[in-house]
């Protein structure tokens, strides 16, 4: 029997769009000899359908958005069963259409897809699945939890203060006291987001406040960063081998956006033109080789798996600062993580279906 693929996409987040083209685009390039492929689609207000892998296509090219479920439509489960887990449709209190699923391949960014909670209900079913397990989805998704990670294996990371939403209430001035000594300009975020949704430049003392409040509408925690803007943005490509992981070439970013970074007009709306992404990044050896030796060592830090993409900045001195790891970055043919492994030599199947074998040789329970 071929190991059967099942593609989860959509999501109730704002990048639903995104995980749906995604998922259009793995579908294309999981090789129908070698694997049968099925799509879980979750809905924008987060219900499960089961979409046949020749329909997820055809329902990207809509809208990108996943209908609302039509009434009496069959939701999708998954269920254990014995030593098996298989999805089905649940008619009323009938399931039809049962299927063995061995491997799940998520493409949902963000909380509740990035963040270690669909791979903790996987973890209990017990499911096979592409990329990091619980606690380094979780640890990547938290950017202050991701820095006291990184910090304590001894990773640079840039200056930075986080506080609760609750601490802001109870005490702004002593929130903006510890964000005075970062200087400016700051970059306020959200703790768990992505796509730089809810992120802000702040240049002057009178941008503050209102960039909190954005970031806090995302989020109940906030971190602030001192902004590192003469620094050069490079990323690398993690991918988990035989040996250990291995590194794709690095590529660099260049943005000239109204904002003043890589905002989520220029990740998402490139054909406005207001970003270059350089690939590989013309660098002088010793830094792409310091880039690629920080990159293995953040994605063994937070105890990712699979696949990771490490963003750092390198100062003008050559000092190598990591910004953040995604445990599921960009997926597309033409995002990031596919364009740098293309570039080291490992097309789009090829990185697709590495991924599912990994995953499926991967053993269940405590690893
Ligand atoms: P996300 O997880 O949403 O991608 P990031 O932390 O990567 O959030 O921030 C998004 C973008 O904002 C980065 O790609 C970079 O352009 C800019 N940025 C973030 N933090 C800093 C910083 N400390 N200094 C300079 N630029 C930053
Ligand atoms: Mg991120
Ligand atoms: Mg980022």
């Amino acid at each position: 029997r071929r190991p059967t693929v099942a593609v989860v996409f959509g999501g109730a987040s704002t990048e639903h769009g995104v995980s749906c083209l995604t998922a259009a685009g793995v579908v294309a390039a999981l090789d129908a000899e070698r694997y049968d492929v099925v799509g879980i689609g979750i809905t924008a207000d987060g219900a499960w359908l089961r979409v046949a892998a020749e329909d997820v296509a055809a329902l990207v090219t809509v809208d990108g958005r996943l209908p609302t479920v039509p009434p009496g439509r069959p939701q999708a489960v998954l269920l254990p069963a014995g030593d098996q887990v298989v999805l089905a449709s649940r008619e009323g209190d009938r399931l039809v259409e049962e299927v063995v699923v061995d491997v799940a391949f998520t493409l949902l960014h963000g909380p509740y897809g990035e963040d270690g909670t669909i791979q903790g209900m996987f973890e209990m079913l017990g499911l096979r699945y592409v990329g990091s397990g619980v606690s380094a989805s979780a640890v990547s998704m938290d950017k202050e939890r991701m820095k006291q990670v990184l910090s304590a294996a001894g990773l640079p990371v840039g200056p930075w203060t986080s506080f609760t939403a609750a601490r802001w209430a109870a005490d702004q001035s002593l929130c903006l006291e510890a964000v005075a000594t970062l200087g400016f300009p700051v970059f306020v975020k959200p703790a768990r987001g992505g796509s730089s949704i809810g992120i802000t430049r702040v240049d002057e003392p009178s941008g503050l406040v209102p960039a909190v409040e954005t970031a806090l509408a995302h989020d109940p925690k906030c971190v602030v960063e001192k902004g590192l803007v003469e620094a050069r943005e490079i990323e690398c490509g993690v991918l988990d081998g035989p040996a250990g992981p291995e590194t794709s070439v690095v590529a660099e970013i260049v943005t000239r956006t109204a904002s003043g970074f890589y905002d989520f007009e220029a990740k998402y709306l490139p054909e406005e033109e207001q970003v270059d992404l350089l690939v590989p990044a013309v660098m002088e050896e010793d830094v792409v080789a310091r880039v690629r030796e920080v990159a293995v060592r953040t994605f063994t830090a937070v105890g990712a798996e699979g696949l990771g993409r490490v963003d750092t900045f390198v100062t003008r001195d050559g000092q190598v600062l990591v910004n953040e790891i995604n445990t599921m970055p960009g997926f597309t043919e033409h995002s990031m993580f596919p364009m740098v492994w293309s570039a080291s030599g490992l097309g789009y199947p090829d990185l697709v279906a590495r991924l599912v074998e990994l995953a499926l040789a991967r053993p269940l329970g405590l690893r």
